[in-house]
């Protein structure tokens, strides 16, 4: 029997229209080069969208399922294109500028772009792309006319665009499995692979990510996120916010630890998410100038694992708690955020921060499951350590237009495989011990890179640290540590490694330890493992 239900699509356009209405007043401040200190409201923001959404089916004639593509900053241009793209029917591709050349002109040409929005900055890089580009009929810089830099690719500006468009706007309705999103993944190893997603799981998400336990939105918040909207979705943070009339301060290009570090005080934020990179830039900045953060409640680190010293340098330093996140593109993202429930909260001090190393429970509407090489499920006992295998509503169910990336992605229950290797403990907290692939063999037994990185950045004298498999010709694999030292320090291997013997078993250690003046980072701001597993393929571990 069914039920009485309205049966009414979850559509993005939804929660504009929510945040229009009863958040009226609540305002985006973005940084972009032509206006520093740009402040507009939701119901101001609905505005421009609506004019947008004029402008892309009368003027350029889009229609339900074509693919737009943009090379943007997180502002309020990038925040309209998300919801006037999607609100009539067609996916906004988001593309990391980071990547290599050659990448971004094969996603652009896989998904066939119509058309490309970037900010006036990537220029230099579309001109020379624009020859590959088969697919995209124009081009439109996120500026006005003023602004705008000449070119020989006849760009027009995207103030001029919605200019003269009406403010008023009927969303279409369509089946809430409509496409509105799409997001390549960083393709450290092959092609990158499309996540493409619709409505449905896209609203789910925002809804699922503001929960209390998750990132605990609301309209009392000010959200900076520091994570890009290239970087799938800034984590969501477009939709979740205006679902919960939080207001949002757009940085820009401007990541740098100062810059944050001006903007979350003259702002007032009180909430923000990032990679530790990030975060490092950060609390960089605030350790060499000795200022505080007087706002910030809460700090969201995913995208890498957050180190133990991260955690403790925000909570005990800075009065920030700290949110680990863990979730991945094909995931919308986020699969877990390690919340303390009310017993864990009373814990003292340090066993929380140790829970906090961890990457949490799966947030309501994903589930999980350990494998072994067999696909045999392991226990939840906080020890078996196994592939782990994601399944919900906002994960991806295969790849688009790769037939064969999704054949192998897929169990034959139709989960997903994350290619992340995990233990889950009998409450649920879920800790990943490493990629798959980053996995050090040492003797038939398993290292994990993460836990010695995580041990090595606690040295005040390390910047940051990547542990990665050396060829041994006894163990078959040894961890070699790779480092960068802070400014001024002299850190020595020999110290470093007696810091590392009381935090790790002894047969952890690293055989070798190299400095470096810095690590290679893959376009979201994650060490790039196999750069350096190049650079240091020939690199001979000391014999004693
Ligand atoms: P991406 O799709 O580029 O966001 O990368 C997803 C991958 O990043 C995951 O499969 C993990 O390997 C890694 N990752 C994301 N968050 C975390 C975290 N909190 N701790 C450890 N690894 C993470």
């Amino acid at each position: 029997m069914r039920g009485l239900m309205m049966d009414l699509p979850l559509r993005i356009s939804s929660i504009l229209d929510y945040a229009a209405d009863y958040h009226s007043e609540a305002a985006m401040v973005s940084c972009t080069a032509d206006q520093p200190e740009h402040r507009i409201t939701y119901a101001g923001l609905r505005d421009r969208v609506r004019q947008l959404a004029n402008a892309l089916q009368s003027d350029l004639k889009l229609a339900i399922g074509d693919r737009i593509a943009t090379l943007a900053w997180n502002d309020h241009r990038h925040f309209e294109l998300y919801y006037g793209i999607a609100g009539i029917g067609a996916v906004c591709h988001t593309i990391n500028p980071r990547l290599f050349p050659d990448q971004i002109a094969y996603i652009i040409n896989h998904a066939e772009d119509r058309y490309l929005f970037a900010d006036p900055m990537f220029l230099p890089l579309i001109e020379r792309l624009a020859p590959q580009l088969n697919a995209v009929e124009g081009i439109f810089l996120l500026t006005d006319d003023v602004h705008l830099p000449p070119s020989e690719l006849g760009v027009r500006s995207y103030e001029r665009l919605i200019a003269g468009q009406p403010a008023s706007y009927d969303w279409p309705v369509f089946d809430e499995t409509t496409a509105c999103g799409l997001c390549y993944t960083s393709g450290t190893t092959g092609l990158p692979k499309g996540a493409l997603y619709h409505h449905r799981s896209t609203v789910l998400h925002a809804l699922a990510t503001s929960l209390p336990d998750a990132m605990g939105l609301s309209s009392r918040d000010t959200v900076l996120p520091v994570v890009p909207m290239f970087h799938v979705n800034a984590w969501g943070l477009p939709y979740s916010c205006p679902l919960v009339g939080a207001r949002m301060v757009m940085p820009g290009p401007k990541l740098d630890g100062a810059s944050l570090y001006e903007q979350f005080e003259r702002e007032r934020v009180t909430f923000a998410a990032g990679v530790p990179t990030i975060w490092f830039g950060l609390l960089e900045h605030m350790r060499s100038t000795g200022k505080k953060l007087s706002t910030l409640e809460r700090a969201v680190i995913g995208g890498s694992a957050a180190p133990l010293s991260m955690i403790q340098t925000f909570e005990l330093e800075y009065g920030v708690q700290v949110l680990h996140g863990w979730g991945m593109t094909e995931m919308s993202p986020v699969g877990s955020v390690c919340s303390l429930d009310a017993a864990k909260a009373c814990l003292p001090v340090e066993r929380r921060h140790r829970i906090k190393q961890k990457q949490g429970h799966a947030i309501w509407g994903v589930e999980f499951k350990i494998v072994n090489e067999l696909g045999e499920r392991l226990p939840h006992d906080g020890r078996s350590a196994g592939v782990l295998y994601v399944r919900g509503p906002w994960i991806a169910s295969a790849y688009f237009r790769d037939e064969e990336a999704s054949r192998e992605a897929f169990d034959a229950e139709g989960w997903f495989s994350t290619g992340d290797v995990a233990t889950i403990d009998p409450y649920g907290t879920m800790q990943i011990t490493d990629r798959a692939k980053d996995m050090i063999r040492s003797g038939g037994e398993w290292i994990s890179s993460i836990a010695l990185e995580n041990a090595a950045v606690g040295h005040p004298g390390l910047a940051e640290a990547a542990v990665i498999a050396a060829t041994h010709p006894k163990w078959g694999e040894r961890p070699l540590l790779i480092a960068v030292r802070r400014p001024g320090s002299t850190v020595e291997p020999g110290a470093l490694l007696e810091f590392l013997s009381t935090r790790v078993a002894k047969w952890w250690l690293p055989d070798d330890v190299v400095f470096v003046d810095e690590l290679p980072h893959t376009a979201t701001g994650k060490i790039q493992k196999s750069a350096l597993r190049d650079r240091f393929r020939n690199h001979r571990l000391p014999t004693v």
